[in-house]
């Protein structure tokens, strides 16, 4: 749902019972008789740790209360149907196909994130047959807000209830379902995706960032203790085209793994641990880069390339764990914080860590945009505590910690900056800590 008066767009979650209300709705008006229960998955905000999860790293997002909600019942004929209200510019959003069709690269376009989750489901060795779906979402589509997550989570959780697939309310199953997810996005819809995003929509839990390891799969619920102590999340859309997201992931991916093989490291999570958590240890690991790869013949300027790239996973992993210690000291209310004592000392202190995130995606991986960068500069000069391009880059969106209350001038003031800049207009979404995919009806 989307509100102006005027000034900013907001784009706001609408309430659980209305948006199942909706796709029971759209199910009935396209497949006859009704669904056997409706599920919600959420879309998510990555407060800190970017790309870092195909380096092995941690990542601390949230899931927000935008939500991509469907009405399911399962066949048993291998026939899909499937039907969304999202404006998929120009593309047909009834798609009707068979299981047998599914697999690496088919179907094409958007079916490919609903009838991927099935193929995945049975490569991984689960009994299912087809589907007929009613699919409503309040998640922005290529936003970098994790639409595409939010659409496989939530096929992946209502064929697993439905189908009685595993234990669905514990993490373990739940982290099983996210690997399916992320295989129908890799190789039935072609999209590189890392991981976080599916785990983020099926592990998440209210009031809290989810703290994942990427190398083990390994969770910790972080509390967000934000509200109570007067400070919020305010999401940015930039709204921006994404330019080149696609190939420029790939070189960053191809970048890491390169600079991880140089230092003779599986992945660049081992070279933060070389580095030992001190900034004399990352400058030696950066060092022995250099060295090994101009022994391996690399030009001297892929060579400070792989040292930027290196230097952002080994900066940007210390940062979420600063984070988690900042958050955590604000929970148990025992923070002394550089802004002085107490929680909301240590929330501030938040702040210009992800304004030194943004900077670290900026100079030293090179994902941000001039659209994300305008966004964030003016979210601080309007009094945000701090504020970072999320997600992949390239356009998408970024977030910031602002004091609540103070979302409608910040939004006010990021919007006039975009505009004076000749950007597109961005839009808002608050992003309050929400629960992971459920069952609603
Ligand atoms: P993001 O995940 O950041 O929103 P992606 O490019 O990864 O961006 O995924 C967006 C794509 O996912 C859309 O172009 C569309 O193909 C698919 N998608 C996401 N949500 C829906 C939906 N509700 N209905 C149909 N397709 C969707
Ligand atoms: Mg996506």
């Amino acid at each position: 749902m989307t509100t102006t008066s005027g000034g900013p767009t907001w784009l706001e979650a609408v309430p659980p019972s209305r948006a199942a209300e909706a796709a029971a709705a759209l199910f009935a008006e396209h497949w006859e008789g009704a669904a056997d229960g409706v599920w919600s998955a959420p879309g998510r905000v990555n407060l800190i740790g970017e790309h870092l999860d195909y380096n092995g790293g941690p990542v601390l997002p949230l899931a927000l209360p935008h939500s991509t909600v469907a009405a399911v019942r399962t066949r048993t004929d291998g026939v899909l149907r499937v039907v969304s209200s999202a404006d998929l510019g120009g593309e047909a959003s009834v798609w009707q196909g068979h299981l047998s069709e599914v697999g690496p690269g088919a179907p094409e376009g958007w079916p490919a994130y609903v009838a991927g989750v099935l193929w995945a489901l049975r490569e991984a060795g689960h009994d299912v047959g087809g589907l007929d779906a009613a699919v409503v979402s309040t998640v922005p589509l290529g936003a970098g807000l994790s639409s595409s997550a939010a659409l496989e989570c939530v096929v992946a959780l209502a064929v697993a209830d439905l189908a009685a697939l595993g234990e669905t309310s514990a993490d373990a199953f739940r982290a099983e379902l996210a690997a399916a997810c992320v295989r129908a996005e890799n190789e039935v819809a072609r999209a590189s995706t890392g991981g976080m995003d599916q785990a983020a929509s099926l592990r998440c839990t209210a009031e809290h960032a989810l703290l994942l390891d990427s190398a083990t799969g390994a969770v910790t619920q972080v509390p967000l203790p934000l509200a109570e102590h007067g400070r919020a999340l305010l999401v940015m859309d930039t709204r921006a085209p994404h330019r080149h997201s696609g190939g420029e992931y790939g070189s960053r991916r191809a970048a890491s793994e390169r600079a991880a093989q140089l230092l003779g490291h599986g992945l660049l999570a081992q070279a933060v641990d070389e580095a030992g958590g001190t900034a004399a240890g990352a400058e030696a690991v950066l060092s022995r880069l250099r060295t090994a790869a101009a022994q391996a013949g690399e030009g001297a300027e892929r060579v400070e390339e792989l040292v930027r790239r290196t230097r952002h996973v080994l900066t940007e992993t210390a940062r979420v764990h600063q984070v988690v210690s900042l958050l955590t000291a604000a929970a148990e209310g025992s923070c002394v914080g550089l802004s002085g004592v107490g929680a909301v000392a240590c929330i501030d202190d938040v702040g210009p860590v992800l304004s030194a995130s943004h900077a670290s995606m900026r100079d030293d991986y090179e994902i941000s945009c001039p659209e994300l960068d305008v966004v964030c500069s003016a979210a601080e000069a309007a009094g945000a505590l701090g504020a970072r391009m999320t997600g992949g880059g390239f356009g998408g969106s970024a977030v910031a910690l602002v004091r609540a209350g103070t979302e409608q001038a910040v939004a006010a003031a990021v919007r006039a900056a975009a505009l004076e800049a000749g950007h597109p207009e961005p839009a808002f979404l608050r992003a309050l800590a929400s629960p992971g995919a459920r069952r609603l009806r």
